[in-house]
């Protein structure tokens, strides 16, 4: 427990643990939507269920890779669906788009920055381990502002797998050369965040803020335990065995 063992490495996922993500989400696809349902004369609130049923379809269809969340494969299917012919230039203008929204409008629970900051003086590594491509994530997190906390950035697509699979722990304790037993995780998904941890070795915890929060990934038949909760992102200190 707490204060028995001061840990030396704290791993985190991104979405939804540092940055708001999932009603952002939400908000970017609308603002997109509206600019192709304009651009071509579509319905607003048709287009905008067709593309979230698409982005259904791809992240089921690319299990565990990060090919699962590509917004160009919705865009085109989404298009594909309700026009014959269209200028297909529009496919990667809408996924920058669509990325620049999101980017532009991040932002972080409360007391992240602070306690990142408590974290790093006393010297913790800390480091981001997160689904996707490498290059969106480090975008992420520089626009966020956490960049002067967060020692490095892992991505699945550097291992192929997302998480739960063990190769993106593995990567991270190797690359900032600490022990699955010294090094603590928070995640907001039981299945990927949680279970993916402790399956290495490492102490994971979930993250359950009364607002804005996103647990997710709990499995009916398989229930994931935590090895412990925090519902404010200043409680990792004391969990990690040092003071608030
Ligand atoms: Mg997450």
């Amino acid at each position: 427990m707490a204060g028995t063992h001061k840990y030396k490495a704290l791993l985190l996922d991104l979405d939804d643990t540092l940055i708001k993500s999932n009603k952002l989400y939400d908000k970017t696809l609308l603002h997109v939507t509206r600019y192709i349902t304009k651009k071509f004369g579509l319905d607003d609130k048709t287009f905008f269920n067709n593309v979230m049923d698409k982005e259904m379809i791809i992240q089921r269809s690319f299990p565990t890779v990060h090919t699962r969340h590509s917004r160009i494969l919705v865009f085109r299917m989404a298009l594909d669906e309700v026009l014959k012919v269209y200028d297909y230039s529009i496919l990667p203008e809408v996924e920058d788009m669509y990325w620049e929204y999101f980017i532009s409008h991040i932002e972080l629970y409360d007391n992240v920055i602070s306690t990142l900051k408590k974290l790093k003086e006393l010297g913790v590594k800390i480091a981001i381990v997160s689904d996707g491509s490498l290059g969106l994530r480090i975008k992420k997190v520089k626009s966020a502002g956490l960049q002067p906390y967060i020692d490095q950035v892992f991505a699945s697509e550097e291992v192929i797998f997302e998480k739960p699979f063990g190769a993106l722990f593995t990567l991270a304790l190797s690359k900032l050369e600490v022990e699955a037993k010294h090094t603590i995780m928070l995640g907001n998904n039981y299945k990927n965040d949680i279970r993916g941890a402790q399956l290495v070795g490492i102490r994971a915890g979930m993250f359950d803020p009364p607002e804005d929060g996103n647990p997710m990934g709990q499995d009916s038949q398989i229930r994931v335990i935590p090895d412990f909760v925090i519902n404010d992102f200043s409680e990792i200190l004391n969990e990690m065995g040092y003071e608030k």
